[in-house]
């Protein structure tokens, strides 16, 4: 029997599952730490809760794979987590080792969530059908949420990520679709797909437009409303919400279609809160229409497009199968 544990470390909570020949045994979970202390502490306890419940220790997994959102320094090797503040330069092998006995892995948490997803590829729906089952990379995930990320698996040579210099970063968050000043990324350059298609983006585009809109469709929003709320207004004739669900759409299309020029997969999955968008909502057929329009024929009937909100549930399975083939 292959036992591990897989976490993802997300920007508010973190999740831990007990993962046994490729099922989730115990799932566990617990607000992510405030600095780069307190995150390893949350990830250790996070690892020993989730074995508490089934009566094991670290001594009876074969490891850990731990998912974090943040870049990797090549040259320190340290990690830059740009949602945790004071977490800029962060010894995350150094710290972990001091407190995790069993063997870990440190990767991607993207990258982990198109591992775990491409074995469960059945229990995505169906946007869009293709014919490229054959074809060198099997999938290309983008997950939406608080910002965009995305991984790339090659067919080739077994199951293998394509990864970069600064370990395992296909960043597709940063794909450029504009170059409107009003896009100013996360990452301090303009016209990344994350600034204009995330959840985030989503609800800066509302505020930036906020006061010049008309009372009745300023007051459909709720206090403190989020991108769910964006899409769900933009089903309910708000002309603000349907123009920013029709941009981000489009951007993200945009951004698409690079994807799928440049990989030619047999399959492209979008997972994330994002995701949870309804397929004939405005957003998606955004995406749907602008893929189309921009995509070299062959490969758009190639592909395969398809959508699961739970990134997370792909995410720790990922984590917990890096462990024990680290890719
Ligand atoms: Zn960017």
């Amino acid at each position: 029997m292959a036992r591990s544990v897989g976490v993802d470390v997300g920007g508010g909570t973190t999740i831990s599952a007990l993962v046994e020949d490729g099922t989730i045994i115990e799932q566990s979970r617990s607000e992510t730490g405030k600095n780069p202390v307190e995150v390893v502490d949350v990830i250790v306890e996070e690892v020993d809760d989730v074995l508490g419940k089934a009566g094991i220790g670290q001594k009876d997994i074969e490891g850990v794979g731990v998912g974090v959102p943040a870049f990797r320094n090549p040259r320190t090797g340290h990690y830059r987590f740009p949602n945790i503040p004071s977490a800029e330069d962060v010894d995350l092998e150094t710290l972990t080792s001091k407190k995790l006995k069993a063997p870990y892995v440190i990767g991607n948490d993207a990258d982990y969530t198109a591992y775990g997803a491409v074995n469960h590829l059945q229990e995505f729906g169906i946007l869009k059908d293709g014919i490229g089952s054959e074809s060198m990379v099997e999938l290309v995930l983008v997950t939406l949420g608080t910002g965009i990320g995305g991984g790339v698996i090659l067919k080739c040579m077994g199951k293998h990520m394509i990864q970069s210099s600064t370990g395992g970063l296909t960043e597709l968050g940063h794909i450029k679709v504009s170059s409107e000043p009003e896009y100013l990324c996360g990452c301090g350059a303009v016209g990344c797909v994350e600034a204009t298609s995330s959840c985030t983006g989503i609800v800066k585009k509302v505020l930036r437009s906020l006061d010049s809109s008309p009372e009745e469709v300023r007051n459909a929003f709720p206090r403190g409303f989020t991108a769910e709320d964006v899409d769900r207004l933009s089903g309910m004739d708000n002309t603000l919400a349907e123009q920013v669900m029709e941009s981000a759409g489009r951007h993200l299309g945009l951004a698409s279609a690079n994807i799928i020029n440049t990989y030619n997969p047999s399959v492209l999955a979008y997972t994330g809160g994002g995701a949870s968008s309804s397929p004939d909502s405005i957003f998606f057929t955004n995406i749907l229409s602008t893929l189309e329009a921009n995509t070299l024929p062959e490969a758009w009937e190639a592909v395969k497009v398809v959508k699961n909100p739970d990134a997370k549930r792909y995410g720790v399975l990922g984590a917990a199968e890096a462990a024990l083939k680290p890719f």
